[in-house]
């Protein structure tokens, strides 16, 4: 067996919106012992676009449906 598998040390899941097509999806932030830090790239599942770190826009859970910005309207 001479097969390379890459298994991240780490992974959490985030819930974030598409920048390109405001899809909120969960995508995977992976680690790697050695590696300087965790990678923040996912394939969003609705359009394709690769969603990058600095595209990074956490989404509100779907259990918690309150917007991630409060606007206090009088
Ligand atoms: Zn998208």
């Amino acid at each position: 067996m001479n097969r390379r598998l890459i298994i991240p040390d780490w992974i959490r899941f985030d819930r974030i919106v598409c920048p390109a097509c405001q899809t909120a999806q969960q995508a995977a932030v992976t680690w790697k012992n050695g590696d300087p830090f965790p990678t923040f790239i996912h394939r969003c599942v609705a359009c394709g676009y690769v969603i990058m770190e600095s595209e990074w826009q956490p989404a509100a859970p779907a259990d918690h449906q309150a917007p991630p910005f409060s606007e206090e309207t009088p």
